[in-house]
């Protein structure tokens, strides 16, 4: 392919296609190699009996910086919907609204746990003035108090990522609790059911129309996309294009260099882990299961994260007026128990699973699950030499950029993943190489970004 492009990117999820969409508009040759035969990745969607679903629980937040919203709202027309969150999360055998609303918690939360966080919240000067360990669990205890970090943050954690919160690092608070401390929470409830995280935007016909409409204007702009093209090791990355910028996992594209990456980098780039999940998808014979769009089961001994019923995200006339598709969540060890389980009696561990949780026990019609390797980094203390080690050897050569939620191993949104793209489709130059300096600066700029749940 040499010759033939400025840009090669990999990988067609968000941040690969706005990377793509932004090279393309500026004037660039750009290829982009996907592996799947659609575009979209984790923000993608597929069909269900008839029906659009996501990859779990998607929803394009309200904190999308406005440049963004602006071209999505261009490419999508009427079709991208402010709607209201309606969501619930279980906590002690009762539900509350989540986000969670100040009138609502005074009726549903459990006395003991709002008794606890009030007492908390008092005493939360005292906290901040005692040092706290550079781990998660220590975080949350001094921001938050150890009621909502014993109650919540803590099974939580271990639930999705598979870790105790005291093998986290601190990190992960700054990046995850987007409250920040107390007051911060306090804020958030007060303004939970008129403030900005009240609403979320939508595309009718699934998450995945945000990338689809993405990639239809890259491909506008001249862009080439080669989808169901893996890229594996031995590729002639240096040949494919003046610039790669690389989408995939670190490990996946330190392999694609072979034996020219030092020993150290590729120990590094392997030892950043990814928690999976495993998603299952119950169609059921009824128009609608709950009104809810989202319940939230922080329940450590429930086995599902979350369960979504894709119907609820949009006002879509295309979906089918007798059928509705659940999502459950199901964190889980790639090759693990869970993993390993056939569809079949996944359906039955998520059938009882949210019988446990007080939702009405569903009779589905048809499973089909989906098993996904990498899904949540796991930030285990510690966590920041291995990857500043693989950005450093990426930053050593010419032609490559990592960009995106898996290269950089962050949990970003997907704003945040096309905020990555389009950022660094502006540090190329017009003969298709990188302005170093300028990526260092846009990188960095990434740190800040906190993730919207
Ligand atoms: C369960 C869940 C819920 C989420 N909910 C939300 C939400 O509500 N709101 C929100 O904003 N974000 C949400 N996200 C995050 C969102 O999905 C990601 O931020 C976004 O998809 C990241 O985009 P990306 O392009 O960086 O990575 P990805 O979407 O992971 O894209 C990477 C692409 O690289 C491709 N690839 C990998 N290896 C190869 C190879 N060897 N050759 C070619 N191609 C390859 C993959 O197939 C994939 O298409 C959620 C994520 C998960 C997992």
């Amino acid at each position: 392919m040499t010759g033939h492009f400025d840009v090669a990117v990999l990988g067609a999820g968000p941040s690969g296609l706005a990377a793509a969409l932004g090279a393309a508009r500026r004037g660039l040759r750009v290829v982009v190699l996907e592996q799947a035969q659609t575009v979209g990745g984790l923000a993608s969607s597929f069909e269900i009996a008839g029906q659009r679903v996501d990859h779990g629980s998607h929803r394009l937040h309200v904190a999308t910086p406005p440049e963004i919203l602006r071209v999505l709202a261009d490419l999508l027309g009427e079709d991208l919907q402010l709607r209201t969150r309606n969501g619930r999360i279980r906590m002690d055998g009762r539900w509350m609204a989540f986000p969670l609303r100040p009138i609502d918690l005074i009726r549903h939360a459990p006395p003991s746990l709002a008794a606890g966080a009030v007492r908390d919240l008092v005493l939360s000067p005292l906290r901040a003035r005692r040092p706290a360990a550079d781990t998660f669990a220590a975080r949350v205890r001094q921001a938050l108090g150890p009621t909502i970090a014993k109650r919540f943050y803590e099974p939580y954690a271990r639930k999705l990522w598979g870790v105790d919160a005291g093998e986290l690092s601190s990190e992960l608070f700054r990046r995850r609790v987007s409250a920040g401390s107390a007051a911060g929470l306090v804020r958030r409830i007060v303004r939970g059911g008129t403030g900005p995280n009240a609403s979320f935007w939508y595309p009718r016909g699934g998450f995945g129309r945000i990338s689809e409409a993405v990639a239809d204007a890259a491909t506008d702009a001249g862009a080439e996309f080669r989808l169901g093209h893996q890229v594996v090791p031995g590729t002639d990355v240096a040949a494919l294009a003046t610039t790669v910028i690389s989408t995939l996992p670190g490990a996946r594209t330190v392999a694609l260099y072979g034996g020219d990456v030092p020993t150290d980098v590729r120990e590094a780039s392997t030892s950043l882990e990814y928690r999976g999940a495993v998603l299952v998808y119950l169609v059921l014979a009824e128009p609608q299961y709950t009104a809810f769009d989202a319940h939230y089961l922080p329940d450590p001994r429930i086995p599902v994260a979350r369960l979504s019923e894709p119907k609820n995200y949009r006002d879509d006339p295309a979906d089918p007026a007798s059928t509705t598709v659940l999502c459950a969540e199901v964190p889980a060890d790639p090759g693990g128990a869970l993993w390993n389980k056939t569809d079949e009696a996944l359906g039955h561990v998520v059938v009882n699973a949210l019988e446990r949780s007080g939702l009405p026990r569903p009779h589905p019609v048809k499973v089909v699950v989906k098993r996904i390797p990498n899904v949540y980094p796991v930030y285990r203390v510690g966590f920041e030499r291995p990857l500043a080690g693989v950005e450093q050897w990426a930053a050593g050569r010419r032609e490559l950029m990592l960009v995106g939620r898996q290269a950089l191993f962050a949990h970003d949104n997907t704003h945040h993943a096309l905020a990555m793209g389009a950022a660094a489709a502006t540090c190329l130059r017009a003969d298709g190489t990188v302005d170093r300096l300028a990526w260092a600066t846009a990188r960095e700029s990434f740190r800040a970004h906190v993730v919207e749940d």
